[in-house]
């Protein structure tokens, strides 16, 4: 096992990390850290890439301007998919790093199960015009997206045709970006032995638990989110956190700013606080959120901050719904009630009410809020207390 910084010693040690430029473990080929200009790298597990803290989320990619200019402060890192923009946000990323592909990590996803039936012929005919859409002769991270069922990470087309595009070096490393039971999938995407890398949801709500008036700091440790992360870091799985903002860019936070620094910011201390995570996709849409989000690179939450965080993470934990997919699982009418959060996420969070409403017209009928038997099963199962139903009469109203 590698050794590394436990957080407390990380937090310590940020300032003479930055100064030192570097540091480095006795069995690792590269440091875990270290400040370039004004970024601060990470190494993504096992890759041995060393990755820029804050990375490029694709969904949307940002217009010219904006990514040439996360580039210019440092990013190096970006994360896609063959259906963002409808293949659009790779076309993008593939015209913004020409020239500059050897100093320029990318990340895609494919999503095998939309082939009925998977084969690996289908799932390489998918990398090979992710690769046309990119303009490159090879993807860094290949992924399978929103793995949500164990079959989705083990299926043997999906393995046989990762295997393939790694011998013919299409692509490099093997990943997935995680959504339904999170801590199960992400345990066994480790313990399987054949990915690099995962995107995981992970963010500061996943310490702060409100219900009836009692509080519980830090409930990972029920739902072992970070104890699995704690095993990528042991395993040295590259964790790429993703849904870092917990609600969104575009709520109403003022009330909650903490002096120089905004929730935002606060939000993205919190994540690279814990040394397993590698880089955190962010969806750097305009000026201001990039100039917001890179002003957190190698610093750490003060006292003040983290306080503030918690105070807000109280009072919005009812309406946030973590993605844990256990509603979901429980509902005796197969209501798509995971989904139809994060379709309310992207409309009030994200400002992507065109996305939010398109996505919850794709659900089948029977799937749909209206369906709903009010039976309450769904609330009680929920570990967050998130007021599921009114949620979902919220949906209807808003999304249909
Ligand atoms: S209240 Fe509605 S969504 Fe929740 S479990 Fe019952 S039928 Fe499903
Ligand atoms: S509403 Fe609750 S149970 Fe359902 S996915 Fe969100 S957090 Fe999990």
């Amino acid at each position: 096992m590698r050794s590394g910084f436990s957080r407390r010693e990380f937090l310590r040690t940020i300032p003479a990390t930055l100064a030192a430029a570097s540091t480095l473990t006795a069995q690792e080929s590269k440091p875990r850290r270290v400040r370039k200009g004004e970024m601060v790298y990470r190494r993504l597990g096992r890759t041995d890439l060393m990755v820029s803290e804050i990375s490029l989320g694709g969904s949307p990619a940002p217009n010219e301007m904006i990514f040439g200019r996360a580039i210019a402060r440092g990013v190096n890192y970006a994360d896609t998919s063959e259906t963002y923009e409808k293949g659009n946000s790779e076309r993008k990323i593939g015209k913004m790093i020409k020239g500059r592909r050897d100093k320029f990590y990318v990340a895609t996803k494919c999503h095998p199960r939309r082939l009925k039936p998977p084969t690996p012929a289908g799932i390489i005919g998918m990398a090979e015009a992710s690769l046309k859409r990119l303009d490159s002769d090879y993807i860094d991270i290949y992924m399978v997206h929103g793995a949500s069922k164990p079959e989705h990470l083990t299926h043997e087309a999906v393995l046989g045709a990762f295997d393939k595009l790694k011998k013919d070096g299409k692509i490099r490393f093997t990943g997935a970006s995680l959504h339904g039971p999170l801590a199960n999938m992400a345990k066994l995407l480790v313990e399987c032995g054949r990915y690099d890398v995962m995107n995981i949801p992970y963010n500061m709500y996943s310490r702060v638990k409100v219900k009836k008036g009692e509080k519980y700091d830090d409930y990972l440790q029920r739902s072992d989110i970070e104890g699995v992360l704690a095993l990528a870091k042991a395993k040295d799985i590259g964790v790429v956190a993703m849904k870092s903002m917990a609600g969104g860019n575009f709520q109403k936070l003022d009330k909650y700013l903490t002096g120089g620094t905004t929730v935002p910011q606060a939000k993205l201390k919190w994540i690279l606080e814990n040394d397993a995570v590698g880089t955190i996709v962010s969806e750097l849409l305009n000026a201001d959120i990039l100039k917001e989000n890179l002003a957190v690179v190698g610093t750490g939450l003060t006292r003040r901050e983290r306080q503030a965080l918690y105070r807000y993470a109280e009072a919005t934990s009812s309406v946030h719904c973590r993605m844990c997919g256990t509603c979901q699982e429980v509902c005796p009418n197969g209501i798509a009630t995971t989904d139809i959060q994060r379709y309310l996420a992207y409309h009030d969070g994200y400002g992507k009410r065109t996305l939010a409403r398109r996505s919850y017209a794709a659900l089948s009928r029977s799937a749909k809020a209206l369906r709903c038997q009010n039976c309450g099963a769904c609330e009680q199962a929920c570990p967050y207390g998130v007021s599921i139903r009114q949620r979902l009469r919220r949906a209807e109203r808003i999304l249909a």
